[in-house]
Parts: structure tokens; sequence; C-alpha cells
């Protein structure tokens, strides 16, 4: 069971397994026993939660707070009105560097394509958020760490595009850790492909906001993660472009408490606004009522 996990490994053990799935445990007489999950570890303050219960409260723990993931397509359904659409679905890798690591790409997409459901680490919909017409991205962490390469980057270029020909807000959620490595240097050209779509919106003047949720890092939070109008983040989210370890050894010091969670990065200026998930809706509604009315009439 989820909550019966060691200590230490429990991040990955537990936020790798989305709530609700089949666990399967090995009994005293070695048999496999499947049982559905129905509790789960808090990583914030570390209470079991009834599944059920946390997930009538957007996944948000009742206790302390704390934000779990969620996928692409609860993201969607939690901001959009019934009736959304699904586009740019038939995007798929073709692994175009033949990469092999410890196993090869190929089969690691094949493996997450067939755990999610999707074709990459991205949902692209056309939808109402409140009485808004918008464009809006969610990205996909269990796939593959929500990286970005060419699918992700390209689907999120032509949701730019679309947002600004049809003057539609845009709205990307981002979850990511950073670029796809098994997609080189394709992938890092997604970031100047990205920005330049986004310069172009903006000179269009067709509001985009960006929301950053838990983690959001390297090659995303370097391009479109902190381009939007508006950049806001749900609470305690990693937020960074390298891991602290890395800037430790780089800069020889110690780094300061809460660094690189969304209330340190406010405090800092990086962001415009920390939202909790119940509030994130109605503050996009308004967002965007303020961002769309002329400042003179
Ligand atoms: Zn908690």
């Amino acid at each position: 069971m989820t909550w019966f996990k060691r200590e230490d490994g429990e991040y990955h053990a537990a936020a790798g397994a989305p709530a609700g799935t089949a666990h399967e445990a090995t009994d005293a007489a070695g048999k496999t026993v499947r049982t559905e999950g129905l509790w789960i570890k808090c990583l914030g303050c570390h209470a079991v939660i009834f599944i059920p219960d946390l997930e009538a409260n957007l996944n948000v723990c009742p206790k302390c707070q704390h934000h779990f993931k969620i996928s692409a397509r609860q993201r969607i359904g939690m901001l959009l009105e019934p009736g959304y659409e699904l586009v740019d679905t038939g995007l798929r890798s073709t692994d175009p560097l033949n990469f092999t690591d410890v196993k090869p790409y190929k089969q690691r997409l094949l493996t997450a394509q067939e755990e999610t459901g999707l074709n990459d680490a991205i949902l692209s919909a056309l939808g109402q958020l409140g009485p808004h017409p918008v464009v809006l991205c969610a990205m996909e962490y269990s796939f593959i760490g929500g990286s970005m390469g060419a699918v992700v980057g390209e689907t999120i270029a032509r949701a730019v595009d679309r947002a600004r020909l049809s003057r539609k807000p845009l709205i990307i959620v981002a979850a990511s850790g950073g670029a796809r490595m098994m997609e080189g240097v394709v992938s890092l050209m997604q970031l100047a492909k990205i920005s330049t779509a986004l310069a172009q919106l903006y000179d269009a003047r067709v509001p985009y906001i960006c929301v950053l949720t838990d983690p959001t890092t390297g090659g995303v939070t370097a391009s479109f993660a902190m381009l939007g109008d508006l950049n806001i983040a749900e609470p305690g989210a990693l937020i960074g472009f390298a891991g602290p370890r890395v800037i430790e050894q780089t800069i020889r010091q110690k780094l300061p408490e809460g660094f690189q969670r969304s209330e340190f990065l406010l405090e800092k200026g990086f962001l415009d606004a920390v939202v909790h998930r119940r509030d994130l809706k109605s503050y996009l509604i308004r967002a965007l009522e303020f961002l769309q009315t002329p400042a003179v009439a």
C-alpha cells in the first residue's frame, strides 16, 4: 500500500502512483494480491488520507493543503466547462536521434503512452473558462516527467498561434522536469520556437497566463513558463532552472530555507501570485476580465 512505504524514497513511490490505482502486494504465502489503493500518505504532513476524500478536495490535502500532482485531463476538466474540444491530438515523436540509454527511447514512449493514454506530455484544448473562450494547454507530469520534446513544443507553438489568430486568451498549465534529453538539441529548439510565437502573441495584444505547478523546472521555466502576462503558481510548487545542489556547488553558498518554492519566488518578484487550487478558476476568470478590458473606453 502506498502509505506503507519507507520514509526515504517515498517521494518517488507515492508521487509516481496516481491516486486511486490498484497496487500489487505480496502476502505471507508469497502470492501476489491486488488491493485497491484507498489510502495515501500526504507528502506534506504525512497524514494518511482516504483517497475519495482527497479527490473530493481537488487532490489537495484537507489537513495541510499540500497540493498533489494532477493529470492533464483532470486539470482541463477542473478549469473548462463541459463540451471543450481537444486539439492536435495526432502528434507523435519520431525519435529523431534514435536514442538509447538504459532502454530505447521508442520503448519509453510506448510505455508512457500506454500508462497515460496520451501521445505525449501535453493536452491542448479549446473551450470556455467561465464566460471566456480560451486556448488551454495542460502538461502531464507522469509522461516522462512532463519533459518537453518536439511534440510538446509543437503543440504549444500551435496553441499560441491559434490564440493569436482567433484572439482568444492563452492559458498554459506547466508541470515539467525540463527539456527532454532523449531528443537532445531538437528539444532545446522548442524554447526558441515557443518564445518567438509568444512574442508575436504579445505584439497582437492577446493575453497569456502561465500557471506553474509542482514541479516546473529546466527548459520550461527558461522559456514559456516565465513569459506570461501573468505568471501564477500553486502553493508549495518547486519552480526553478537548475537543481539546488548544482546551484550550491556553483556559488559555494548554502541556499536559504524554502528556496525555489512558489512562496519564496513570489516574495522575490518572480511570480505575480500564489493561488490555491480551489480559487484558481475564479482567479483566472477575474484576471482575464481585467486583461481584456481596454484601459480607455
Ligand atoms: Zn497533508
